[in-house]
């Protein structure tokens, strides 16, 4: 199976890029950080989310599922498909809050590494390439300015219908990246075998093309 991690900070375009990369590859798209919005959105929902033990608790009655449907990827919390909640804002700071948390971690590992197992995969995360898939065939660490990434996050809430300011959604891609690469779990940070890829002058499509370029000369 071939495996490709890709990872880096909020807003970087991961996503998009990942999911147009493995279309084009014929490899699935996994979004590991809607396994951790799962999580945040079920300990939202219990009234928990700033209550650590009561996160870790929450676990024993908590199974979690990514099910691909025409190739898209949806998550299931419980049974139930809650692939439409898990973008909200608060659900974005409550994923980074969560994400810290070793218990929830470990709880998500076995998942994603069993997916890498059966299938060729772009995983799209934080500590993909230094954990999850530590022998991954190509690692990308992709970045972009934290104000490039907080007008593209801009743009998407807006269009999305979200009623957002430009500087409230700095200031979340600024505390978003301070909690991630400040805990002390699987903090973000690129693995020494990374490949850098800035697409803060990229436009998406140069991006797509590039993540595709680099993944095949290195495979
Ligand atoms: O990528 P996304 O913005 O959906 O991730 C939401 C949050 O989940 C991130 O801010 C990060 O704290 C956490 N996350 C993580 N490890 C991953 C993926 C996401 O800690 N592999």
């Amino acid at each position: 199976m071939i495996n490709v991690a890709i990872d880096g900070p909020a807003g970087a375009g991961k996503s998009t890029i990942a999911k147009a990369a493995a279309k084009q590859l014929n490899y699935i798209y996994v979004d590991t950080g809607a396994l951790y919005r799962t999580i945040a959105y079920n300990a939202v929902k219990k009234n928990v989310i700033d209550d650590t033990n009561a996160v870790i608790a929450l676990l024993n009655d908590t199974k979690v599922e990514l099910k691909y449907i025409d190739g898209v990827q949806a998550v299931f919390l419980n049974g139930e498909d809650v692939s439409a909640y898990i973008r909200t804002p608060e659900i974005s700071m409550g994923a980074s809050k969560v994400s810290a948390i070793p218990e929830v971690r470990a709880f998500l590992l076995s998942l994603q590494q069993e997916i890498a197992k059966e299938n060729d995969v772009i995983m799209d995360g934080r500590d993909i390439a230094t954990v999850v898939l530590p022998n991954a065939d190509v690692k990308i660490f992709l970045f972009a300015s934290p104000e490039c990434r907080a007008e593209r996050r801009y743009k998407e809430l807006v269009e999305k219908g979200e009623n957002v300011k430009y500087e409230d959604v700095l200031a979340d891609v600024n505390q978003r990246d301070y909690q991630d690469s400040h805990r002390e779990i699987a903090p973000l940070k690129p693995s020494e075998d990374s490949i850098m890829l800035d697409t803060s002058k990229l436009n998406l499509d140069e991006s797509i093309q590039l993540v595709i370029k680099t993944i095949k000369e290195n495979i």
